[in-house]
């Protein structure tokens, strides 16, 4: 049987992340991803925006880990040349009802270390994006837009030059815990069994599933997951602002916002659908709720002018209605089965993590 110090399952962003710093270290790493390219899944699905650290609960690892990997992301950008800017963001409350919300937010950033975070009346917030309607916001420099498929590019790179090695079409079934290792049974063209003295399950939406599927996890310790989809709109020309423009935030994400990609195309997304499988299509009437949501801080958006563009699931550990749930990231302690750790729930912030989450599971193997 072949035997690797480190096996990754799955190549999104996370998860080139995690095998980057593991082969940094000088550790034999594999990563095994189901599909045939890197980023297939959440990672390339997703607003692609560097948060700041705002909305996270104080003490939570979002909070800590996106604040971080805040931090770590843009620095590794520059020095990596993987295209971002920071491009700043204004969250508006577009009447009085909601000025309490945005204190509660600066409040929020402040205890999460984002400390350079401004409230500024609507008429100062409209003297730099004109179109933008609101009584007041909150101004955050410090979020920015990056490239992430040039990030998980780059990613990629820093792995396979530290030694590291992807397999494709790799799908991993499952596993068992042997006092030596863990034995991986990998599917696809060239099915076989590996042993791996470490395990990162990065999975993603499918995280939950493979840890079920692994012989000695301790029971009850598999989290149920739940899928929230989240639709596109795009919108063609170029963006009538220059900085990214969020609502105060929706129960189970961030409200519809709109993000820039790097050549200044405006998108507006994503709203919120519980949904039980993973079918992407964006149901061009979902157009409704995003003009009616849009045009509080955007009056003047056009009639026709939003166009269905994509959609991303969230991998969701706390279901409709209930509160929005940390990551988990389960090590030995929690599971019981040495070598092996799980990420749970990775969800927005976690591009922005990734490479803070990196850095936690370096230090837990
Ligand atoms: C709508 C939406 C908007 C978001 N916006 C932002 C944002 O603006 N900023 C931010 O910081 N974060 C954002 N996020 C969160 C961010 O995109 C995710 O946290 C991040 O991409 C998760 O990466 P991952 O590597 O964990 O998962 P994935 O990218 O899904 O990678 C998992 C990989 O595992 C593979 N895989 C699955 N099962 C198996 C198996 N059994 N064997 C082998 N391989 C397997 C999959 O094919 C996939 O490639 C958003 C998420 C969504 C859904």
């Amino acid at each position: 049987m072949e035997r690797v110090d480190c096996a990754v399952v799955g190549a999104g962003v996370v998860g080139l992340a995690v095998a980057r710093a593991l082969a940094e270290r000088g550790l034999e790493t594999l990563v095994l991803e189901a599909e045939t390219l890197i980023g297939s899944g959440i990672s390339s699905r997703n607003s692609e925006v560097i948060h700041a650290g705002i909305y996270y609960e104080a003490g939570s690892l979002k909070a800590a880990l996106g604040v971080r990997g805040r931090h770590l992301l843009y620095e590794y950008c520059a020095s990596r040349g993987v295209p971002h800017r920071r491009c700043g963001k204004f969250i508006v409350a577009t009447h009085v009802g909601q000025l309490g919300e945005l204190e509660r937010l600066l409040a929020a950033g402040l205890r999460n270390g984002v400390d350079d975070l401004v409230m500024v009346d609507g008429a100062s917030a409209r003297a730099q994006e004109p179109a933008l309607h609101g009584v007041a916001a909150l101004y955050s420099p410090s979020t920015g837009i990056v490239d992430s498929h040039g990030l998980m590019l780059a990613l990629q790179g820093d792995f396979e030059r530290a030694g590291g090695m992807l397999a494709f079409g790799a799908r991993v079934a499952g596993g068992i815990a042997k006092p030596d290792g863990i034995v991986l049974e990998v599917g696809g063209d060239e099915p076989m069994q590996l042993m791996a003295g470490i395990v990162v399950n990065s999975a993603g939406l499918h995280a939950p599933a493979l840890a079920a599927q692994l012989v000695g996890m301790r029971p009850g310790t598999v989290p149920q997951g739940y899928l929230a989809k989240g639709n596109y709109f795009s919108l063609p020309g170029r963006s009538p602002f220059s900085r990214l423009i969020y609502p105060v935030p929706e129960p189970g994400g961030l409200g519809v916002h709109l993000t820039l990609d790097l050549a200044g195309q405006a998108r507006f997304g994503p709203d919120v659908e519980w949904v039980e499988s993973l079918d992407y299509r964006v149901d061009p009437h979902r157009a409704d709720g995003f003009y009616t949501a849009i045009r509080r801080y955007w009056p003047s958006l056009p009639d026709d002018a939003l166009q269905p563009a994509y959609a991303g699931i969230r991998p969701k550990l706390r279901g409709p209605g209930q509160d929005n749930a940390d990551f988990l990231i389960q090590g030995p302690a929690e599971h019981g089965v040495p070598g092996l750790v799980n990420l749970f729930g990775i969800e927005s912030p976690g591009l922005t993590a990734s490479l803070a989450i990196a850095e936690l599971v370096a230090t837990m193997v």
